[in-house]
């Protein structure tokens, strides 16, 4: 008999094989590809359109592991067609690698037995609301929102779901915007719990993605704590999906197989049936136009857990209190946070820019440092004395010779968070302080750090927006934001949302324990009213208005947009194509082409990047047109096509 086998590769189908084997879909397979042996999955279509004559080959031997499920199918197939993705990427997510998993064997899931321990949790009035719509009609697909303030003990209510899911032998997913710091949220389940997840993310070993892959296609591992790729796992018996922080656009995965995993993680849900939860603060646009809709349920939780109150804001003009010179950080503010410190409190100061300076240049010769490969500045890391490109990661040593004489002079302007801590040391030398950023944080010993947070053992805090991210500090109740730019780029149509969601997440942090908390904005703006917008306890308003301001423009949620983005060597070229590219497929496609333009960060890695956007219907017609264009065009050698589908980042 003859059989359609996907295979974990570039091919937008599935190939012809033969064998007597009893074979049904969804089964794993090892075939002979080329001079190799693949693994790959029976599917449910055969190739259209082959009119190509191959010898038929043998599959080679049936894999003993449970079938990938036809509704998972069904998802790879729709997610390969809206992200313009060929098939087997998609099948590729959901295998490990070339080989699928046979030999694990059953005590390795040991670690993460399933045996709930009794907990005695009392919930808010709000938060039995929630849960109780939670639990509504859960054997089909729904979508429910939780919108709860930051700190009103929304993971208990999901945990409570959860629960009720596990009890029933099910399986559950909880999706993460930031895995590399889940210290705390796994703490905070194995509490509750009893036992532990399994985490899922790009860290974790090869061994011990093994064993959670086979764990989750045999249905023996309950819970998956994932990052974005978890959302390929073939789980056997996938009864809850919840995305925490949804709003979070590290859900949008920008660089080889692009695909937001929210959107897709609500798409898996609806192909299997099964509910899903999104759990935020403030939602979403897009969210938030579903739930006005009434696509999307939606509680709320009002309150903040144990009755803390949110912080107090106030805000720092600092055309009235003038800064001296080479100082970020007015008078006002450091009496504050005397104040503050005297009182026990922790204090964090938020620059959302990492290392000392970023904008260097000479004073004799006046050349400004920028990228060899990327058009942008490098910034000055004074710890490890470096230039250091935040794109493509180029290093440099501040060894200059300079053009004039002898070597150059550095002249550094604006700070990032290792300036400010040099300031704040300045003012407290006797206080323990740390800088919070990816460059100290995604380390070893960063649980070791948060402990030391935790306990109050660093009373000070100078952090870039990786704070702004879940966090739970007992003991932080000031912060003060050095300087808030809100300048709306205009190439950014989010970047009123982005700084929404940044602000707000960041005030969410303070005053979580009950004693009262300030927010401090440093700023040069006359225009206070995103403050205002930041500082409001009900975040619809600004939601109401900005869905608003989107619907008049007909942006997102209201229309389709899908990036091309060129990248070549020869920038002439790139232009070329992609006029070319614009007049192959104008007319042909039911949608406005605009472009090319260069990227507003025109290279990066070396390579020059020139961007067509279509704006059109939501409706998969249009990724379908586009992707038979695509095929049917032949592109220039050196040229490569990025289709990015609902673009966030316009870079
Ligand atoms: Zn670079
Ligand atoms: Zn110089």
């Amino acid at each position: 008999m003859k059989f359609p086998v996907l295979l974990p590769n570039i091919f937008n189908h599935p190939f012809t094989y033969e064998s007597d084997l009893k074979l049904k879909t969804g089964d794993y397979v090892v075939v002979p590809f080329g001079k190799n042996k693949v693994s790959g999955v029976i599917w449910d279509d055969f190739e259209q359109d082959n009119k190509k004559k191959f010898k038929i080959k043998r599959i080679l031997k049936k894999l003993e592991v449970p079938a990938l499920k036809k509704d998972t199918i069904k998802f790879l197939n729709w997610f390969a067609q809206y992200n313009l993705i060929p098939k087997g990427l998609a099948l590729k997510l959901t295998l490990l690698s070339n080989h699928a998993i046979e030999k694990v064997t059953d005590d390795k899931y040991k670690d993460f037995l399933t045996k709930i321990k009794d907990n005695l949790v009392e919930l808010s009035l709000e938060q039995k609301q929630s849960l109780k719509m939670m639990n509504k009609n859960n054997d089909q697909f729904k979508v429910h929102v939780l919108q709860g303030t930051t700190g009103s003990g929304k993971t208990l209510v999901y945990f409570e779901a959860l629960k009720n899911i596990i009890n029933k032998g099910y399986q559950a997913l909880i999706l993460l915007p930031e895995i590399g710091l889940t210290t705390q949220f796994e703490q905070k389940f194995l509490e509750f719990f009893g036992f532990n997840p399994a985490v899922w993310h790009s860290g974790i070993t090869k061994k011990k993605k093994e064993i959670i892959w086979s764990g989750v296609i045999k249905g023996e591992i309950k819970v998956v704590i994932g990052a974005r790729s978890s959302l390929f796992l073939p789980f056997k018996n996938l009864k809850l999906i919840i995305v925490d922080e949804e709003h979070d656009q590290s859900y949008k995965q920008d660089e080889g197989i692009i695909y937001n995993a929210r959107d897709m993680a609500v798409a898996r849900a609806s192909f299997e049936n099964i509910p899903i939860n999104l759990i935020t603060a403030v939602p979403s646009i897009e969210t938030f136009d579903n739930i006005k809709k009434k696509k999307y349920s939606v509680s709320k939780l009002r309150k903040r857990y144990q009755n803390a109150s949110l912080p107090n804001y106030e805000i720092v003009n600092l055309k009235d209190t003038k800064l001296e010179k080479k100082s970020w950080l007015s008078k006002y503010i450091i009496e504050k946070t005397n104040i503050h410190l005297k009182k026990n409190d922790q204090v964090l100061f938020f620059l959302n820019r990492r290392g000392f300076s970023p904008h260097v240049l000479c004073d004799k010769c006046f050349k400004n440092y920028n990228c060899p490969n990327c058009s942008i500045n490098l910034v000055y890391h004074k710890r490890k004395n470096i230039l250091l490109c935040h794109y493509c990661g180029f290093k440099s040593s501040m060894d200059k010779k300079c053009t004039k004489e002898g070597n150059c002079n550095f002249i550094f302007n604006g700070p990032g968070v290792e300036r400010i801590l040099e300031e704040v040391k300045k003012h407290f030398p006797s206080k323990k302080i740390e800088i919070f950023s990816s460059d100290t944080m995604n380390k070893k010993d960063s649980s070791e750090k948060l402990k030391k947070i935790i306990n109050n053992e660093i009373q000070i805090l100078i952090g870039t927006q990786l704070i702004s991210k879940g966090f739970h500090f007992p003991n932080l109740n000031c912060i003060i934001v050095v300087d808030i730019d809100l300048s709306l780029q205009g190439h950014d149509l989010r970047a009123a949302e982005k700084n929404l969601q940044l602000y707000h997440q960041l005030s969410g942090r303070a005053g979580r324990t009950g004693k009262p908390a300030t927010v401090y904005f440093q700023t040069y703006e006359d225009n206070i009213k995103m403050i205002s917008d930041i500082t409001n306890d009900d975040p619809d308003i600004f939601l109401e208005r900005e869905l608003n301001i989107r619907k008049k423009n007909n942006l997102p949620p209201f229309e389709r947009f899908i990036s091309l983005i060129f990248t070549g060597v020869n920038d002439r070229a790139l232009e070329k194509e992609a006029t070319y590219f614009k007049n192959f497929i104008e007319g042909k496609i039911k949608a406005k082409i605009l472009g090319p333009v260069s990227s507003p960060i025109f290279k990066i890695k070396g390579k020059f990047r020139v961007r067509l956007l279509i704006r059109g219907p939501k409706s998969l017609k249009l990724q379908n047109s586009i992707s038979k264009l695509i095929q049917k065009y032949k592109f220039s050698k050196g040229i490569k096509l990025t289709v990015d589908v609902d673009p966030i980042n316009f870079n």
